[in-house]
């Protein structure tokens, strides 16, 4: 076990951030000129630019394109360090962090903590339709997603050759019609019906049927009824079929079933299905409840003070998807304000300055594209569609992604995809497509994979290892000396 400890009445502040996302990596930023250590203790070694994952699964992108290493934004931060490891304890009592990678536990101390430590997908209480229907939050899914769109293609087209019933291997489903739902849908519709068109043989791929469900009767709610409406068409012009009122109530590996608000149910026989239906606040917002008082909501989202701190505890801030405060909205302007708004916080502190107003989010506006060349956009109370709205996410999503580099190589992907019909990205491989349940099946995952760090496992076995090697090396020396080489066994002398 190995841990931090900063003591002694010269010691620097010590900040502890929870998650390398929005919240964590902003909070770690605006903390850049303060007088405190920041340690970033992240259970992924990248900051994960959310909003363009579906680019990831459908080939536009890279995953390095929006998953640039949190040590190298970093490092030109002098107060900043970065650890690896998935936080699994807080002991608020006794200011500590417990964080575990690969069966290696790191307790990390801190003077004031700030936990930003996201969502992940919820299946309302189904979690074994994940198995089948992968979510949309990390790389592991994007990539995975990919190699199971572009795989699909490929078994139908060996499936044709056959003479085989395809139909299950060219639709795809999408649950959830929330921004990601409706981005992945759109995108599955432009590769079937105009990326792949011209690359197989045995099947036309503009046969695919793309259908997104969602058990509520709109489109992307959280933009309005019009824009909900007009998305909706948009989709369909795209050749997308739209299922409303169409609760997912079974998944499996050949397929889903909905049931209708009418009560009829359909099933749907579909290889492809992506889950984008719900979220839930990352499970250590139930720690901190437990250990605060503060209550959770039905997505686990925690309860905080109005300026972010859990009550009795003001050296404890909470930021962006795990908050429940004002009805604020799951978006990545809430993480990236209140990780602000905490480390000024901390500045006032130790400036011994009066507390800062109550936290207020300030809403710049929300966007979802739909396809190339269109989306919608809702800033303040102007609603846009179509190209207008397509080009304003265009500028806020190059300002936004981290890095020169990877501003410049993502509009060069743009302008291949959008403009041409390519999509440089389409690599794909086994295990992306089988990681994941192949894990899940070990009892700690991918723990049960390595040696204990402890060492006497390796301690053991290195030992063997060194006198495999000395028997060996005394057997070469043998056959060289006696001249024993190359003559049959039965020619050797004694
Ligand atoms: C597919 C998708 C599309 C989206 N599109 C948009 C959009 O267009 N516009 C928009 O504004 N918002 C969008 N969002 C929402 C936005 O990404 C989130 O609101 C934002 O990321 C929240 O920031 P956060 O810091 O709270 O969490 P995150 O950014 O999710 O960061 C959480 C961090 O915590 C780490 N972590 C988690 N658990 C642990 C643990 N136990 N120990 C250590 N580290 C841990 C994670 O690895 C990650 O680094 C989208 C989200 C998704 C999934």
């Amino acid at each position: 076990m190995s841990g931090s400890t900063t003591s002694g009445a010269d010691a620097r502040h010590r900040v502890v951030i929870i998650g390398s996302g929005f919240g964590g990596l902003f909070g770690a930023k605006a903390l850049k000129r303060s007088d405190v250590d920041v340690t970033m203790v992240a259970k992924t070694t990248h900051h994960l630019f959310q909003p363009l994952l579906y680019q990831v699964a459908t080939g536009i992108l890279s995953e390095g394109e929006i998953a640039p290493p949190t040590r190298e934004i970093l490092s030109g931060q002098k107060n900043a360090r970065v650890l690896l490891g998935e936080v699994t304890e807080i002991d608020l009592e006794n200011r500590l962090v417990f964080s575990h990678v690969l069966r290696r536990q790191t307790v990390t101390e801190y003077d004031t903590l700030l936990v930003a430590a996201g969502a992940s997908q919820s299946y309302f209480g189904n979690d074994h339709f994940a198995e089948f229907a992968p979510g949309m939050k990390s790389i592991d899914d994007a990539l995975e997603l990919r190699g199971r769109i572009f795989g699909a293609f490929e078994l139908a087209e060996l499936g044709a050759q056959r003479g085989e019933d395809i139909d299950h291997l060219l639709t795809f489903v999408v649950v959830g019609a929330g921004p990601t739902g409706v981005e992945m849908a759109g995108q599955i519709a432009e590769l079937a019906h105009r990326t792949l068109k011209r690359d197989f043989h045995y099947i036309n791929t503009r046969h695919a049927r793309v259908i997104l469900a969602d058990a509520a009767d709109q489109v992307l709610p959280p933009f309005g009824e019009r824009l909900g409406a007009s998305s909706k068409k948009e989709l369909e012009k795209l050749g997308v079929e739209v299922m409303l009122g169409a609760m997912v109530t079974g998944v499996d590996e050949r397929g889903l079933e909905v049931k209708y608000r009418n009560g009829r149910t359909e099933r749907i026989e579909a290889v492809t299905k992506m889950w984008a239906a719900g979220v839930q606040a990352n499970p250590l917002g139930r720690t901190l409840s437990e250990q605060t008082g503060a209550p959770l909501d039905r997505a686990g989202r925690i309860r905080v003070n109005s300026d972010l701190t859990l009550p009795g505890h003001p050296e404890v801030f909470v930021v962006g998807d795990m908050i429940s405060l004002d009805n604020l909205p799951g978006v990545a302007q809430v993480a990236i304000q209140g990780a602000k708004y905490a480390a000024k916080e901390i500045d006032h502190r130790l400036a011994d300055k009066p507390p800062q107003e109550p936290f207020h989010y300030f809403d710049k506006g929300s966007m979802a594209i739909i396809s190339r060349f269109r989306a919608v956009a809702m800033v303040g109370k102007l609603r846009l569609t179509g190209v207008i709205a397509w080009l304003m996410w265009l500028a806020v999503h190059l300002v936004y992604i981290t890095g020169f580099k990877n501003r410049v190589t993502a509009v060069l992907h743009w302008f291949v995809s959008f403009l041409g019909r390519g999509r440089s990205e389409r690599t794909s491989t086994e295990q992306q497509i089988f990681a994941r349940n192949a894990l899940a099946k070990l009892d700690r995952g991918a723990a049960d994979l390595v040696s204990d760090p402890s060492g006497e496992a390796h301690m053991d076995a290195e030992e063997s290892r060194r006198v495999e090697l000395e028997e060996k090396a005394r057997e070469e020396a043998r056959l060289t000396d006696r001249g024993e080489r190359g003559v049959p066994v039965e020619q050797r002398a004694g």
